[in-house]
């Protein structure tokens, strides 16, 4: 399936909730969902008056899209991470958004180098991050614990990076992360806990969206 690359405020309000998908305006009254906090399309107004109690599948197919969303993942790819999520230890629906929060371009965002996933995923595919020196432009790529991303010396002098170190606030750097702000270098301390994960997910109603198929 396509990434889709229609309007982004479309997706929150399909979901019924923020997503925060496009940084800074999102914390604005400029954000489409506090003006028009209603299922988008013709109808989506009255549908929301008309809804009666939504059924288990379409439950956990939303919760499955809200995910998706927010990490801004293919389907083919998020349902790689599920099967990848079962072989591994311990809760099915947390290593699954561990496996999620591990991802460059989610790092890059958690880090505050990036107002928003979207950006992140920007920043890494035009080639301004190193993981442990080299440079990668896969925004997919799984960081681990002990890993050092940075920004590449040759984008250190471009005016967006040379504003962030001035801007960037490392107390908003989750507790899994450590961020050098003077050389925009952080570090992985470990894989992030279910407490750490601020996203608002219901992961087990993805694991039974994925287990009835
Ligand atoms: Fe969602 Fe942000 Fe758009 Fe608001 S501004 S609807 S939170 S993407």
């Amino acid at each position: 399936m396509a990434r889709y690359t229609g309007p982004v405020c479309r997706l929150c309000r399909r979901e019924g909730e923020k997503l925060f998908l496009k940084g800074s305006r999102c914390l604005t009254p400029k954000c489409s969902f506090e003006r028009r906090a209603y299922p988008p399309g013709e109808h989506g107004r009255d549908s929301q008056f008309r809804r009666g109690r939504a059924s288990d599948y379409l439950m956990q197919l939303r919760e499955k899209q809200k995910a998706r969303r927010i990490y801004g993942v293919y389907e083919r790819q998020f349902s790689r991470y599920f099967r990848r999520a079962t072989r591994q230890t311990g809760l099915t629906g947390t290593n699954l958004l561990v496996l999620l929060e591990s991802r460059l371009d989610n790092v890059v965002y958690r880090l505050g180098l990036a107002t928003s996933r979207v950006q992140a995923r920007q920043l890494v595919s035009h080639g301004h991050v190193m993981i442990n020196g080299r440079k990668t432009d896969v925004p997919s790529a799984l960081v681990t614990p002990g890993d050092i991303i940075s920004v590449r010396p040759e984008s250190m002098s471009r005016k967006y990076f040379k504003e962030l170190r001035q801007d960037i606030d490392d107390r908003q750097v989750p507790g899994w992360l450590s961020l050098d702000v003077k050389n925009l270098s952080a570090t992985m301390k470990n894989l992030p806990a279910r407490d750490d994960i601020d996203v608002s997910i219901n992961e087990q109603l993805v694991v039974e969206y994925y287990s009835r198929r």
